[in-house]
C-alpha cells in the first residue's frame, strides 16, 4: 500500500526525464542546437502565434551574433518540453523534461559516447549536409552509433536487436545553397542504413539549425517517440 501510494505520489508530483544525446561530426551544429534549444524553450509563456514568430525570428539573430566555439568537453542542458500541437497525447506532453547532451564530435572523443548509450532515452545525430566530402565519415560514425555494443546489453537482453531507442537524424544547413537536400541524402550513401534505422523507430529530416527551421517539428516527433518508448525505456523521475 505504501508503494502504491508512493508511486502515484511520485507520478503526479515529479516530472519525466528523458535524456538525449546530441551526437554527430565536429562542426555538424550540434552546439548551436543546444544553444537554440536554450533560447526556444527558455522563457516565454505568451502562446499568441505572432509574438512566436517575431520570438524565433530574434532568436536566430541572437544566435548568429554568437561566437560558438568547437565544444571539447560537453555542454548538457535540461528544458520544461511544452507541446505546441493540439493532440489525444497534448496531456502525456505535460511535465516532461528533457536533458540534452552535447558530447564533442571530434574522432578522439567519440569512442566515449558509448558510455552514455545506457542512460539516455533518445538520440539526436546531426548531419553537415554541405559536408559531402566527409559524408563517408558520417556513415560510418552513424552506423557504429546503431551496432554499438551497449545496445545488446539492455533490459531485455535480445542479442539481435540493434537499438531499442529512437534516433532523429537531422540534414542541416539546409539553408545553404550547396546542401545536399533530404531525398538525395537517402539515396546517396546513406541508403541502406537509413532505410534500417527508419523501418524501426528512427528518422530522419532536414532543418536549418541557424535560421530555426523544423526544429520544434523535430523535437515533437521525437518526444512523441519517447513517450512511446517508455514500456522499453523508462524515463527517470526528477
Ligand atoms: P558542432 O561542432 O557540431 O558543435 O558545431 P557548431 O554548433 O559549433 O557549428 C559549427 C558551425 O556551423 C558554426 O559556424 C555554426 O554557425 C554553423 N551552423 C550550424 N548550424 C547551421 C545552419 O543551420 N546553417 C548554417 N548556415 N550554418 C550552421
Ligand atoms: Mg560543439
Amino acid at each position: 500500500m505504501f508503494h502504491l501510494v508512493s508511486s502515484l505520489y511520485t507520478q503526479y508530483t515529479k516530472r519525466e526525464q528523458y535524456n538525449i544525446l546530441i551526437l554527430g561530426l565536429d562542426n555538424a551544429g550540434k552546439t548551436t542546437f543546444l544553444e537554440h534549444l536554450k533560447l526556444l524553450y527558455s522563457s516565454s509563456t505568451d502562446t499568441s502565434s505572432n509574438k512566436k514568430e517575431s520570438d524565433a525570428r530574434s532568436i536566430s539573430d541572437i544566435l548568429k551574433s554568437k561566437r560558438i566555439l568547437p565544444t571539447v568537453g560537453q555542454n548538457t542542458t535540461t528544458i520544461k518540453f511544452e507541446s505546441s500541437i493540439e493532440s489525444h497525447l497534448s496531456s502525456q506532453f505535460k511535465n516532461i523534461n528533457l536533458k540534452f547532451w552535447d558530447l564533442g564530435g571530434q574522432k578522439s572523443l567519440r569512442n566515449m559516447w558509448s558510455r552514455y548509450y545506457n542512460s539516455c532515452h533518445g538520440i539526436i545525430f546531426i548531419i553537415d549536409s554541405t559536408d559531402t566530402e566527409r559524408f563517408q565519415e558520417c556513415y560510418e560514425t552513424l552506423k557504429e552509433i546503431a551496432h554499438d555494443e551497449s545496445w545488446k546489453n539492455l533490459e531485455n537482453g535480445d542479442e539481435n536487436e540493434i537499438l531499442n531507442i529512437p534516433i532523429l537524424m537531422l540534414a542541416n544547413k539546409q539553408d545553404l545553397p550547396e546542401a545536399v537536400d533530404l531525398v538525395s541524402l537517402k539515396t546517396g550513401v546513406f541508403i541502406q542504413l537509413v532505410s534500417e534505422l527508419e523501418a524501426t523507430d528512427s528518422k530522419l529530416l532536414p532543418v536549418s539549425v541557424l535560421q530555426n527551421e523544423g526544429l520544434k517539428e523535430s523535437l515533437e516527433w521525437l518526444v512523441t517517440r519517447l513517450i512511446y518508448n517508455k514500456g522499453n525505456k523508462m524515463p527517470e523521475y526528477k
